[in-house]
């Protein structure tokens, strides 16, 4: 299997190099020549590990069968406390497949606990020595998930900038607390914003690149944007069918509907390749909060990102560009003139209209819609006490959406974070009073609902503190070199 650009269909490279090089010339993004087909009978009964090392083995094909099992086994085995690719019934016909079993509490485990092993195998089977420094600005989820995945790594270290005070304590904890040799986290003085600009301001610099070179450091991104990201979320879409089906909720073969709470778009993406690898799933619902534009867009075909940006409770999905969508692009006109042309017009104007085929063939599997702020807290309380089912913010965007998408086939709901990690809003949307700190927020929380919060949120107020700087953004540079 090769890898294609999405701006230069000519181009084409291993999976191992795709995931050394995040990103491919031109700004293009490395997609699957093909989809390799599932098996599903021989898939049905695999645990999560089996399974995925079996997904993962039809696009890493340059990878060893040997290494793909261990990582697999090691990743979705103990870590996520047996309960990776978890799936409940919340109520008549709809479902939720719970992702935030793992180390941080959030989905984005899933991807961040296999890539840098997938990263490290890469490096080797390229046969490349080099250290790799990873540069990761973060406004919560991502830096935490990334911190833990890349401790401890050989060969590789990880510095994450994140928003100083645009964080939740929670979050912030969850990244200064982190152990190990090979991390650092910094405070930057300023919105996340300023911390992103800082940091795609040093992968541009190629003052930088040369200075590390010269002790043979290359920089990488863990972002959402590496193949190696992508890859990992696409099993968790086959194991929550295979598991309807075990429960005979529905016949063999017929379609499933996935509702995704979407900021960058690669979450959902992963079902659109387990689609095109055979699974039956129904509709894709790209559920949106009041940052509306993927909504917008796959209702009417422009994209349109001159708008108002809000912070809303559900930050992971605050996002204007969302970068993933470039892939399905890709894939739905099959060209890579096209896509670069709409990329260029979006770059330049903020805006691009597909044409109607491409819009047609998007609409054939994806649905969209939005929640606000006081619709998914409303939810948020409904689930609870209609269903005595505990959601987080942004898990609880996806249900109001998915609502009023039902096509009669059984809806899964992707639940994206542990409810522990937003402890204040979800405690507001209950309407209770929440108090000042996320801690004593969670006892309140648990007290309210007799549900625990994960040891891993619990313990982070007894853990010692190891990182406390502060920088400006433009020290990002200097600290990039450190
Ligand atoms: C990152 C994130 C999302 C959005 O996922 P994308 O792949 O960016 O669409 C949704 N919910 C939570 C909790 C997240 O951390």
């Amino acid at each position: 299997m090769q890898y294609q650009s999405t701006r230069d269909s000519r181009l084409r490279v291993s999976a191992s190099e795709a995931i050394v090089r995040g990103l491919a010339p031109q700004s293009g993004l490395f997609v699957p020549e093909t989809f390799p087909q599932a098996y599903l009978n021989a898939w049905k009964h695999l645990s999560y590990p089996e399974l995925a090392q079996k997904v993962l083995a039809g696009y890493l094909t340059d990878y060893r069968a040997e290494f793909l099992k261990q990582a697999t086994e090691s990743t979705y085995g103990a870590a996520f406390g047996g309960n990776a690719g978890r799936t409940v019934c919340v109520r008549d016909g709809v479902y939720a497949l719970e992702l935030w079993h793992g180390p941080t509490c959030a989905f984005k485990d899933y991807a961040l606990q296999l890539m840098p092993k997938l990263l490290v195998e890469a490096k080797h089977n390229l046969g490349r020595k080099e250290t790799t420094r990873i540069l990761v600005a973060t406004s919560g989820d991502t830096g935490k998930a990334a911190l833990a995945g890349y401790a401890g790594l050989d060969g590789i270290e990880i510095s994450v900038f994140y928003p100083n005070a645009g964080t939740s304590e929670i979050q912030r904890l969850q990244m200064v607390t982190q152990r190990g040799e090979n991390v650092q986290v910094y405070a930057v003085e300023g919105n996340f914003d300023d911390a992103q600009t800082g940091v795609k301001r040093v992968f541009a610099d190629a003052s930088v690149a040369e200075e590390l070179e010269k002790r043979d450091i290359r920089l990488s991104s863990a972002n959402s944007i590496n193949w190696g990201r992508l890859v990992p979320q696409i099993v968790y879409y086959f194991y929550a069918y295979f598991r309807l089906a075990e429960q005979s909720v529905i016949d063999w073969g017929a379609p499933v509907d996935f509702c995704v709470p979407t900021g960058n778009f690669g979450d959902i993406l992963a079902g659109y390749y387990a689609k095109q690898m055979g699974l039956p799933v129904g509709k894709l619902i790209c559920a949106s909060n009041k940052n509306n534009v993927l909504t917008d867009f796959i209702r009417t075909g422009t994209y349109d990102a001159r708008r108002t940006f809000y912070k809303t409770t559900s930050p992971s999905m605050d996002i204007l560009i969302s970068s993933n969508l470039e892939r399905l692009l890709y894939h739905v006109s099959g060209s890579s003139e096209k896509v670069a042309g709409w990329m260029q017009e979006l770059a330049q104007t903020g805006r691009y209209t597909v044409d109607p085929d491409t819009l047609a063939r998007i609409q054939e599997t994806f649905s969209a819609g939005f929640a606000g702020d006081e619709e998914s807290a409303a939810e948020i309380r409904a689930r609870f006490e209609l269903d005595h089912y505990l959601c987080d913010t942004h898990t609880a965007v996806a249900f109001r959406v998915a609502e009023t998408c039902r096509s009669g086939a059984p809806m899964v709901v992707l639940s994206t974070a542990s409810p522990f990690k937003f402890p204040r809003d979800v405690l507001s949307a209950l309407g209770i009073t929440a108090p000042a700190s996320d801690f004593d927020a969670m006892a309140v929380l648990t007290e309210a609902t007799g549900q625990k919060a994960p040891k891993s949120l619990q313990e982070l107020n007894s853990l010692p503190v190891r990182f406390t700087e502060v920088i400006a953004p433009d020290e990002i540079r200097a600290a990039a070199l450190r």
